[in-house]
């Protein structure tokens, strides 16, 4: 099923532009939604899109992945198991405010005479740039012109450029530079159980503050999980008009206000550095330390540098990464190329500030954009970034599964406490623990284990790296192959063959099932590469293969016990309808009422009572659609067709997640129609709100999503069996045109896919060995390049 975009706002306001998110006018009620649209952040530091001014804001937020506070989850009625501890990430101090006053009236957005306003998001620069003139009642005309950013390469840094001018006359200007603990918790007045909780009372409190100069530190710790955050903001003022300034502050605010005697046609230039600093060992002092080497260093470097920097990092982010297209599906869905363009690189630009700089955490599932879910990680990283991550930058990819090993001693004692061996990673989480309240669409998930060892087994094929297969995948095999073995059984009523009860699979809309389909596909592969991996290593590195067996106690018995479940592993069939139903159960449901449900009682989830959503055949997001996408090679054509017109009618797309993989399936069996409308509802999820919910964050595993359905759907792509292959089809329209670069093994191929040829480029390398179709290719520095044709459909 289809939805359609919400956002539509006077396109003469927000024109498309293929590397900037344009906003010309200001409109009070698209404010929620141009703060997702307009965050920006760098994997560690977010900030939504609010204006410099301080508001007006619908939820100003400013995030640090992983800082969050803690609280116990309350449950109506307790069982033994259940996730104890509730965790939300922090709305933290607020340091971006920049207050002006022009003879002492305040420069307020609604109210302002604005004789220009143009903000965008520029993706070439990575910054949020803003020129205004503003008309005061008086009749001065006021220049503002802002550029924000958090940068790349300094993890803890953010900085803006402020520039006011008085055009026809002389003013008094205050410019006020204040950094505010955010008190605003989550928004609580919506009955959407995906928004975070709100807490009660307060969750940041006051360690120290002070200020040097123009130079302010608030630091605040959180109760029950003892984080300790430093904010700090530098001010540098220059004009040649005569200014001065006065600092104020207290625990939760501090300020610079700067006066200046503003002549007419005199820049005023402030310049404000912001330092985030978070920790859980360091204390106050130790982190304010911290926090004034980095400003140093930045005020030192100063605005260019860190502007010159983050064009660099932008450029090779794009070289490495950019997809671009010509013609493609523009006439069938009324978007131009421009807006398709701009719509690709706004996702892949949101999935870079989302990840980039997530050392030692997750991806929450809005990135930094919003507070929704609770900034916790889900599957979406494995499943739906990783692959985009692990083919243009695999240093951030390999960090997220790092990330995960870090969790391996919590997922042990979650497996022990559900009374399982192996480990049992947390369906969603922060901190390591399973943070979910509740079990049947959480805990139940328990194919998250395979999620993640699918992307580690993607990601060790596209990059070749071994070592960390050796020194951190293993170990997670072994524990993850070992909680298959567990969780299932050989069952007599199922011919002997290995089922496993008691879950739930990527659909929430069934919960705790027997032999949910991709559950049992995604563990078979889970068992077989663990068993792969430790023979391999047990030949090749004896040593390593010790150490491990030391370290896990490994039996030998162990391993022929996975390949022996792998192979008998039960994958429902129905001989019937000749698919492979969901579940156990799922052809036994009533089909669902779509007929007679009005078109606004979606997402279901919003109107229905679970039991009724789960007794009836209807669909959250793809699940056996899905598992046809991940494990494409053991599907023939004609079964993935089959099974996705089975399904396809069943499937709401409540979930964000399902629109992009229904785009791939439908482009690998030819139904183009469906492709590219379901495609662009998932590249639109964010920048035309299909959800509807744009404003409570980016949907980050869609934006992954849309990448996989460029390279994977209309691409191409298949990587399933160890080599990159591609089967390329012609595209229905004249003249389309699909580029993207990927870093396959340390080197940069070009796949160019036009009308009637694809062209295979070796930007950087020695030698790489490709397929199309079922031809092998030798790209090589001497030889770098292949011209085949395209086959028509
Ligand atoms: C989806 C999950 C997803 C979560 C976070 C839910 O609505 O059903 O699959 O992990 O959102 O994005």
């Amino acid at each position: 099923m289809l939805h359609h975009e919400r956002l539509r706002p006077p396109s003469h306001d927000y024109p498309a532009d293929e590397w900037n998110v344009i906003e010309k006018a200001f409109h009070p009620e698209f404010l929620a939604q141009l703060e997702t649209m307009l965050a920006l952040g760098n994997g560690y530091l977010g900030m939504r899109g609010c204006p410099e001014e301080g508001g007006p804001n619908a939820e100003n937020g400013t995030f640090i992945n992983g800082f969050y506070e803690t609280r116990p989850i309350i449950y109506g009625e307790e069982a033994y198991g259940f996730a104890r501890t509730g965790q939300t990430i922090c709305n933290v101090t607020d340091s971006k405010i920049i207050k002006l006053f022009v003879d002492d009236e305040p420069f307020w957005l609604p109210n302002a005479h604005l004789l220009k306003y143009d903000r965008r998001l520029n993706m070439k620069s990575g910054t949020l740039d803003r020129e205004i003139l503003w008309e005061t009642p008086a009749g001065k005309q006021v220049s503002i012109r802002s550029r924000r950013l958090v940068s790349f390469v300094n993890r803890h840094v953010a900085a803006i450029s402020y520039c006011v001018t008085l055009l026809n006359a002389q003013a008094f200007v205050v410019i006020s530079s204040e950094i505010a603990t955010n008190e605003l918790s989550a928004r609580s007045n919506e009955d959407d159980s995906r928004l975070a909780k709100p807490f009660s009372g307060r969750i940041l409190h006051p360690r120290t503050s002070y200020y040097k100069d123009r130079r302010i530190l608030l630091c605040h710790a959180t109760d029950k999980s003892r984080l300790t955050l430093t904010c700090t903001s530098d001010n540098a003022l220059e004009s040649s008009c005569p200014h001065s300034y006065k600092v104020a502050h207290t625990a939760d605010f501090g300020q610079v206000a700067f006066t200046i005697e503003a002549q007419a046609g005199c820049p005023i230039q402030l310049t404000k550095y912001m330092v985030y600093h978070a920790s859980q060992t360091a204390c106050a002092e130790e982190l304010c330390g911290r926090a004034e080497w980095t400003m140093d260093r930045v005020v030192n470097q100063g605005f260019q540098q860190l502007l010159a920097s983050q064009e660099q990092y932008m450029d090779d982010f794009w070289r490495r990464s950019d997809v671009r297209i010509k013609n493609i599906m523009e006439d069938r869905i009324t978007r131009s190329t421009v807006e398709i363009q701009q719509a690709i690189r706004f996702n892949l630009f949101h999935i870079l500030q989302a990840s980039a700089r997530a050392e030692g955490t997750g991806v929450p599932a809005k990135g930094l954009t919003g507070q929704a879910y609770e900034g916790h990680y889900f599957w979406d990283t494995e499943i739906y970034l990783l692959p985009f991550l692990t083919y243009t930058s695999p240093r951030i990819a390999r960090n997220l599964l790092a990330f995960r090993y870090t969790m391996l001693p919590q997922a042990r004692a979650r497996a022990k406490e559900l009374g399982h061996r192996g480990a049992m990673f947390p369906w969603r989480t922060i901190s390591g623990e399973e943070a979910s309240a509740y079990y049947a669409a959480g805990t139940a998930q328990y194919h998250i284990n395979a999620d993640i060892m699918y992307a580690l087994r993607k990601y060790v094929q596209a990059t070749g790296d071994e070592l960390f297969l050796r020194d951190y995948g293993a170990e997670m095999l072994i524990e993850t192959a070992r909680l298959w073995l567990d969780l299932g059984f050989y069952s007599d009523a199922k011919g002997g063959k290995f089922c496993i009860n008691g879950v739930t699979g990527p659909d929430e809309y069934k919960t705790v099932v027997n032999n949910n389909a991709y559950t049992n596909l995604m563990a078979r592969e889970n068992l077989r590469y663990a068993a792969q991996v430790i023979e391999s290593l047990r030949t090749t590195e004896p040593d390593a293969y010790d150490a491990l067996v030391q370290k896990t106690a490994l039996e030998a018995s162990e391993v022929k016990e996975w390949i022996r479940a792998a192979e008998n592993m039960y994958v429902p069939y129905d001989e019937t309808l000749d698919i492979i139903p969901q579940d156990d159960s799922f052809l036994d449901r009533e089909p669902w009422d779509f007929q007679n449900t009005p078109a606004d009682h979606f997402p279901l989830l919003l109107f229905y009572h679970p039991l009724n959503i789960y007794r009836k055949q209807v669909i959250k997001q793809a699940d056996v659609v899905l598992a046809m996408f991940l494990l494409g090679d053991g599907f023939p054509m004609e079964t993935k067709k089959r099974n996705f017109d089975f399904y396809d009618p069943l499937t709401t797309g409540d979930s964000s997640l399902s629109s992009c993989v229904e785009a791939i399936i439908a482009a690998q069996i030819g139904d183009m129609d469906k492709a590219f409308r379901y495609g662009m509802a998932a590249l639109l999820m964010d920048l035309a709100d299909v959800g509807g919910n744009v404003k409570d964050g980016c949907h980050i595993a869609s934006m992954g999503g849309t990448w996989m359905m460029l390279t994977y759907g209309f691409g191409g792509m298949r990587d399933n069996d160890g080599t990159l292959s591609f089967w390329p089809r012609r595209a229905p329209e004249e003249n389309a045109e699909l580029r993207f670069p990927l870093t396959y093994r340390g080197q940069l191929l070009e796949i160019e896919i036009g009308l009637d040829k694809v062209e295979y480029a070796l930007r950087e390398g020695e030698r790489l060995v490709i397929r199309h179709e079922t031809e092998e290719i030798l790209l090589t520095r001497e030889s770098p390049r292949a011209v085949r044709p395209v086959s028509r459909r």
